[in-house]
């Protein structure tokens, strides 16, 4: 039994082929990036060859050749199922769900919402619907693990016209891989996860925090779309929505620059020039200025999430730190984790420099460090999907 597991983006397709015969085994994973432009590549297993590749239909063909060709799937119709990763599900999707007409409606209504995520995914799934019509094609939205926030979260302090007319309400995103965490977190705390409450902070290129209670999501930092909360490689996160009409009103800036400022030209980037961790630390060591602004606000705005979600939770079995940079920078979990015994979160500095799952000091709250894996979560579900609907 084989499962795909897919995330299309715009100009890249990444895959994970898992087998589930056997405690789901990764038997390849690969990525076609570059696509549309005039050299794309592909790889398999981390080996990158160039190829000529004008859309994603052809992508998928592509990988269907080389599967093919490395002996490692016969073709599509070999699989048991092909998940697809969307961002945006709105208030629809609390769970994955079989993807027929009806779903493919509301992931393009969704489009406005996400317009360069849902309109990928969605060019991903049609192309998949063509090369393999025969197969189950699961959707897993990145909003559903949060469509358990209460109003008190998800709502906004705006007119209620917005909410009912446009929509505009808090979604939260990375939702599958905060359900991962907590998942994860509950097995290596030894409790069940309906009875966890955890702190979680997915720290990429984007970031976020999620306050699970019971094990269901409560509040995250994301929210309409994915720049509000933690700052972010590339984003801003929370800022004082007052900049934005001064901007437009006393210097005529216009929308698409507004975007283009927030979510490209902000967050580490904009504070320092750089948008990768590993270099802004790198830079921060060297005495850089700007560098170590960047680091420290980046850092701050994490440590009031946990000291807001704290507030909120009352009591917390564990905070844990994933993505690429809560996975792999001791310096960030340090800088994050200081001066917090008050509530209860002692960091233990050696375990966390040699980057042990469990790093924090004995005690109320545990400290864990974990590597997300959303490809295995819905690799996972899917497995669980079909074992309930029987596909
Ligand atoms: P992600 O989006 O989850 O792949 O994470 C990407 C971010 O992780 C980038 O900002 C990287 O610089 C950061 N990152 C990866 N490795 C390290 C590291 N060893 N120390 C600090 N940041 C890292």
């Amino acid at each position: 039994m084989k499962i795909f597991v897919l995330n299309s983006g715009s100009s890249s397709i990444k895959y994970k082929l898992f087998n589930m015969d056997q405690h789901l085994e990764v038997v390849a994973w690969g990525e076609v990036e570059k696509i549309g432009e005039e050299i794309s590549s592909i790889s398999l297993n981390s080996i990158k060859e160039k190829i000529i590749c004008s859309n994603h239909h052809e992508a998928f063909k592509q990988i269907a050749k080389q599967l093919k060709k490395t002996g490692i799937l016969k073709d599509f119709t070999c699989l048991s199922a092909i998940a697809h990763r969307v961002v945006h599900g709105g208030s629809v999707f609390s769970k994955p769900v079989l993807i027929d007409e009806t779903v493919t409606d509301v992931i393009r209504r969704m489009i406005p919402l996400a317009p360069l995520h849902n309109s990928a995914n969605l060019e991903g799934i049609t192309a998949m619907q063509h090369l393999a019509p025969n197969i189950k094609q699961i959707a897993f939205f990145d909003t559903a693990f949060h469509q358990s926030m209460p109003a008190s979260s998800s709502r906004y302090a705006l007119p209620e016209y917005y909410y009912d007319t446009m929509q505009i309400r808090r979604y939260g995103f990375h939702g599958i891989s905060h359900h991962y965490l907590a998942k994860e977190s509950a097995r290596l705390l030894g409790k069940p996860l309906q009875i966890c409450n955890l702190i979680t902070l997915h720290l990429g290129n984007g970031a976020s925090a999620t306050a699970i209670q019971n094990g269901k999501s409560l509040e995250t930092s994301m929210g309409f779309t994915p720049l509000e909360g933690l700052v972010m490689g590339t984003r801003s996160g929370d800022i004082d929505p007052g900049i934005l009409l001064y901007l437009l009103n006393e210097h005529d800036y216009d929308a698409k620059k507004l975007d283009h400022i927030l979510n490209y030209q902000s967050g580490l980037k904009g504070l320092c020039g750089i948008n990768d961790m590993r270099e802004v630390i790198q830079k921060m060591q060297l005495g850089e200025e700007n560098a170590k602004l960047a680091f420290n606000i980046f850092c701050q705005k994490v440590k009031q999430y946990i000291g807001a979600y704290i507030a909120l939770l009352g009591t917390v079995d564990a905070i844990v730190f994933s993505g690429g940079i809560g996975t792999n920078s001791p310096e960030v979990r340090e800088a994050v984790c200081y001066n917090m015994a008050a509530l209860g979160i002692i960091l233990d500095k050696e375990e966390n420099e040699k980057g042990a799952t469990f790093i924090g000091h004995e005690g109320e709250v545990k400290i864990l460090r974990i590597k997300t894996d959303e490809e295995r979560e819905m690799a996972n579900q899917s497995l669980q999907f079909i074992k309930e609907s029987d596909i």
